[in-house]
């Protein structure tokens, strides 16, 4: 079937490697007709002192000119300009502000409202501090505000992302679930299925199996990614997110398209 990886990353994020160009040279090697280059939205310095979280505010320009050269280079593929954004207390107007050029927008929460950024490996220990169940409730509030927000985001990534370093809910999650899958369809945001998860702590799918089946009842769109923070992992894993959509229920894969729609890739 037709494949589509809509969340990568470059060099530029100042985590990962590999090149815009590179990025989507690997996309056309895997045979995929789209790829979105979605680097991290630059962050506050405050926020992020090392400056290792997210791409540099004065490298923007570049990221964007380098999507375009990329296109040019590689006409056979839709390369789709995109932005990661970081969710946080008291962002909206920060991210309001920094919406300019993104033809898609990622949203994230990676930190909790005291920027904890609870799926840091080196930061392991803020989960034995507050307990796991008051980390999740406090993500599930933050990504309602997210995705309540004035933030036109296209699709919130990796939806259950606290549980990657094996910090999994231990409640009754069935209404938990049920509360994401509710906000996501009554504001028509999508969501990904994102693959990168196979290799952290956790090793599963983003979200989990019940999780994606909430969001299936709920008649939430959904994507597919890698995340991939190198071009040899770009379109990794996209069979296991077929299988997964799959079992859920869903029968398309989604796809936003650079002029603002989506369209639809029956599962086969
Ligand atoms: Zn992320
Ligand atoms: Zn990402």
């Amino acid at each position: 079937m037709e494949l589509t990886d809509t969340h990568t990353h470059t060099y530029l994020s100042n985590h990962g490697t590999g090149t815009v160009e590179q990025v989507v040279a690997a996309a056309v090697a895997r045979g995929l007709s789209t790829v979105a280059l979605t680097e991290h939205l630059p962050l506050p310095r405050e926020v992020d002192p090392a400056g290792i979280f997210a791409m540099d505010a004065e490298k923007v320009g570049y990221y964007i000119d380098c999507i375009q050269a990329a296109r040019e280079a590689y006409p056979q593929i839709e390369v789709i300009c995109g932005i990661e954004v970081d969710w946080r207390e008291g962002a909206e107007q920060y991210i309001l502000d920094r919406l300019g050029p993104w033809e898609i927008v990622l949203g994230s929460v990676h930190m909790l409202a005291d920027c904890w950024e609870f799926d840091h490996p080196d930061l392991i220990d803020g989960w034995y501090e507050r307990g796991a169940q008051n980390v999740w409730q406090e993500y599930l509030r933050l990504w309602c505000d997210a995705v309540n927000s004035a933030v036109p985001f296209t699709i919130m990534s990796h939806p259950d992302l606290p549980k990657k370093l094996g910090f999994k809910p231990e409640f009754d999650t069935r209404d938990f679930y049920a509360e994401f899958a509710a906000v996501a369809s009554a504001r028509d945001v999508m969501i990904e299925v994102n693959t990168s998860g196979l290799y952290k702590p956790v090793g599963e799918l983003y979200p989990g199996p019940e999780l994606l089946r909430a969001f299936a009842q709920a008649g939430v769109a959904c994507t597919v990614a890698s995340d991939a923070h190198d071009p040899a992992h770009v379109g990794r894993d996209l069979d296991k997110a077929h299988a997964a959509l799959r079992a859920a229920g869903y029968t398309h894969v989604t796809v936003p398209t650079r002029s603002g729609d989506r369209r639809s890739i029956p599962l086969s």
